[in-house]
């Protein structure tokens, strides 16, 4: 398998490559050349899978044996998810009052989110590679609050990884501040940039200042592990097979995944399984008040807006810059309608499709856009229920579902991905409840331990960060 970049001015790479670079040298994203087909019979045999042994098998998809050979996948993948609580990886729990609608828990890993199911992996995969060839990377990573944990719990003990982990100060919760600055480790730093208006986005734009210089780039051995590399959003791939296949009896039965989207990672990477093959009715896109992918869906304009501050703070995104990687996908990559595209937003700020290509970004795909009152309701109306306490960004994704059921079949499977523990949004769960019944739901040991450790972090002002970045760069050069 090969990997092509969206713009389509750089050569084809093989898998190592495309996961060392996280950007392609053009700037693009990568993507497989072609997406690969399963069978009706495959999907059958994988049903009984295991998650790690499902993952084996959809990842030897898109990695060749000669590059990986099967004996180290395995064990690539066994230390990933040997990280995580909870023996199924991701669980799925029936709702015990909506009939026929389900929670696909991705947030049992060491830092309670969604972003461990792929970090882990990515980061073990690297370490593989750089071992192999004996080199090292900085990894820049902006973060909205789950990234960075995430990644910097997936470097710990690697050497041959430096991890810088950026986030917007003020923007994310003080759990997720302390998962990052509990960190004592020599090859972690956690920067708190201030001054940030549009949050993570601010600091998405410093890293790919950074690394579309293809000389800083090489210079300073630099990567990325946000969802612009290739490697998150083809571990993901994983769960929505996975999680289908607990709310389905047989392959001929379809079901619905609602996924709460900020940079549409995971949304990608669901619409990618589609294209695969698996038998879904829909995927549902759901957002916050930042409803950039909700006007894409429904006005068929992708427009930049000012960025709203909302309870569902790891979705507060402008620019979905995955949805730069499925336009490629669903229009047919083709790298000069694409380039056309990309061009007339990054220069004005706005793109509007044609029928035809709205037609293909539609397929398969409905969206909605909850705000934080409604949001809110759904916590608590769902926790009195049936004590079952969702986090801001599952509920983003449940009640988009609910809101949108009379668009979809009767009795049709609903799975909802639900991508954070309660326990990193306590000061949110205190708005909601006035009670303190929901509080031994609100905590977690590992979120209670960051606080008995030192905070080590670095400041910086935004306008400095990309200079900043670069003298700190260059005192620690990465080795040859
Ligand atoms: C990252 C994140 C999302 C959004 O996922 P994307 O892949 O960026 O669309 C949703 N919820 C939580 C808790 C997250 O950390």
């Amino acid at each position: 398998m090969k990997y092509i970049s969206t713009l389509g001015k750089t050569d084809p790479v093989n898998i190592e490559t495309a996961i060392l670079n996280g950007y392609a040298p053009d700037g693009g994203l990568y993507v497989p050349e072609y997406i690969p087909k399963v069978s009706p019979e495959q999907l059958d045999s994988w049903r009984p899978l295991s998650f790690t042994d499902l993952a084996f098998e959809i990842i030897s998809l898109y990695l060749d044996r000669s590059i990986v050979p099967a004996v180290d996948l395995r064990e690539i993948i066994d230390k990933s998810y040997g990280t995580f609580e909870s023996p199924a990886i991701t669980p799925v729990l029936p709702c015990k009052s909506i009939k026929n609608v389900y929670i696909l828990e991705l947030f049992r890993g060491p830092t309670l989110s969604f972003k461990d199911i792929a970090m882990g992996f990515l980061l073990n995969l690297m370490e593989y590679f750089l071992t192999r060839r004996n080199e090292r990377r900085n990894i820049l990573v902006a973060t909205t609050g789950d990234t960075g944990p995430a990644c910097g719990y997936a470097a710990i003990g690697k050497k041959t990884i430096n991890a810088w982990l950026l986030y917007p100060q003020g923007l994310i919760s003080p759990e997720q501040v302390g998962q990052m600055t509990q960190l004592d480790e020599t090859n972690i730093r956690s920067v708190a940039v201030k001054e940030c208006p549009d949050g993570g986005d601010d600091l998405d734009r410093v890293i790919a200042q950074l690394m579309g210089d293809a000389d800083t780039k090489k210079k300073y051995s630099i990567s990325s592990v946000n969802s612009i590399n290739w490697g998150r959003v083809m571990a993901q791939i994983v769960h929505h097979f996975y999680g289908y296949f607990r709310v389905t009896e047989n392959s001929g039965e379809k079901a619905v995944i609602a996924v709460p989207g900020g940079a549409f990672g995971n949304l990608c990477s669901g619409a990618i399984a589609m294209e695969m093959g698996l038998p879904l009715e829909k995927l549902i896109c759901a957002n916050n008040s930042n409803a950039t992918l909700f006007r894409i869906f429904t006005d068929g304009v992708m427009s930049r807006k000012a960025l709203i501050n909302t309870i569902s703070s790891a979705m507060d995104i402008v620019i979905p810059y995955n949805f730069w990687r499925y336009l490629f996908i669903r229009t047919g990559m083709d790298h000069i309608k694409f380039r056309t595209w990309f061009d007339q937003f990054n220069k004005t700020g706005e793109v509007a499709f044609d029928a035809e290509s709205l037609a293909q970004i539609r397929r398969g795909i409905i969206a909605e856009s909850v705000d934080d009152q409604r949001t809110k309701a759904l916590i608590r109306n769902l926790f009195e229920q049936e004590q079952y306490l969702l986090d801001p960004h599952g509920a983003v994704a449940l009640e988009s579902a609910l809101t949108l059921k009379e668009e979809l079949p009767e009795d049709i499977p609903l799975l909802c991905l639900a991508t954070a523990h309660p326990a990193k949004f306590p000061k949110v769960m205190s708005e909601i409840f006035k009670d303190l019944r929901y509080q031994d739901h609100v905590r977690h040991a590992s979120i209670d331990d960051a606080n008995k450790y030192l905070k080590h972090y670095y400041e910086c002002d935004l306008n400095q960060l990309y200079t900043a970045l670069m003298h700190a760069l260059e005192r620690n050069i990465a080795p040859k």
